[in-house]
């Protein structure tokens, strides 16, 4: 147990208004999705970059969530 104390007693934590947190939730999410994207969707039809080189990148991820890949 601490011996460290409050100067005004009981510590909390400092509220945040979520109006705050929806810019970082927002960029989250898509860096979020862009990664499922590459992981899970960047392959044959539906590549954007080709050969295979960010596949083989994302090749043990995409193994670990369980998408499809031969
Ligand atoms: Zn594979």
């Amino acid at each position: 147990m601490s011996d460290i104390t409050a100067p005004g007693g009981e510590l909390r934590a400092p509220a945040i208004p979520l109006h705050d947190i929806v810019p970082y939730a927002i960029f989250f999410a898509l860096i979020a999705i862009l990664l499922l994207y590459f992981v899970g969707a960047e392959e044959g039809a539906t590549s954007i970059f080709p050969g295979m080189t960010l596949h083989e990148w994302v090749h043990d991820g995409r193994h670990l969530l369980g998408f499809p890949c031969h």
